[in-house]
């Protein structure tokens, strides 16, 4: 049987929760320390979806996000996309918008979703649940909240991108 090979870009300002993401969902693993990505291509994960057998390979970006320097080959050939924001970063929040435009200029048509993780921190929350829902409108994008550190709404992520691409 044919494998389906998809290509999960995650995209976001730093420490907002991506490569924390991308450990859970591969790995199964959490960690509060706060390390600066490196050296780190991407991992990978075996979904089962629509009767296909899919091969996730999820990239992280090596920490270059903060200088929006993440090159072209971390775009190249992707078929779905993440960006990420938290629920404690009111920048992390204003820049959607940029990392979509930043998104589409790298790599035309690719499945998007927007991720507020952190969501165990609502009570310290830096936007309202009204401006998300705003700016997700406005970007014509579904929106997940997540909290990878207590596990929650992670596997929804990659599920509904997954099954958003087979349908194209
Ligand atoms: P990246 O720079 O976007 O890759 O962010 P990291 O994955 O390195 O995470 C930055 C920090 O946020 C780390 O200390 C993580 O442990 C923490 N973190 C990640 N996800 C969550 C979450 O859902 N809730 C909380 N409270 N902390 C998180
Ligand atoms: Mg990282």
């Amino acid at each position: 049987e044919l494998e389906v090979a998809i290509k999960v870009v995650v995209v976001g300002n730093g420490a907002v929760g991506k490569s924390s993401l991308i450990q859970r969902y591969c790995r199964g693993e959490f960690t509060s320390e706060y390390k600066k990505t490196i050296g780190v291509d991407f991992l990978e994960r075996e979904l089962h979806v629509r009767e296909e057998e899919c091969r996730l390979m999820v990239w992280d970006t090596a920490g270059q996000e903060e200088f929006d320097a993440i090159t072209k080959a971390y775009y190249r050939g992707a078929h779905v996309c993440i960006i990420v924001f938290s629920t404690v970063d009111r920048e992390s929040f204003l820049a959607i918008e940029r990392w979509k435009k930043k998104v589409d200029a790298e790599v035309g048509g690719v499945v998007t979703c927007v991720v507020q993780n952190k969501i165990d921190l609502i009570d310290e929350a830096c936007m309202t649940p009204e401006e998300v829902g705003r700016v997700v409108k406005e970007l014509k994008l579904k929106l997940f909240r997540t909290s990878v550190k207590e596990n929650f709404n992670v596997e929804a992520v990659f599920d509904y991108l997954a099954t958003r691409y087979l349908e194209k």
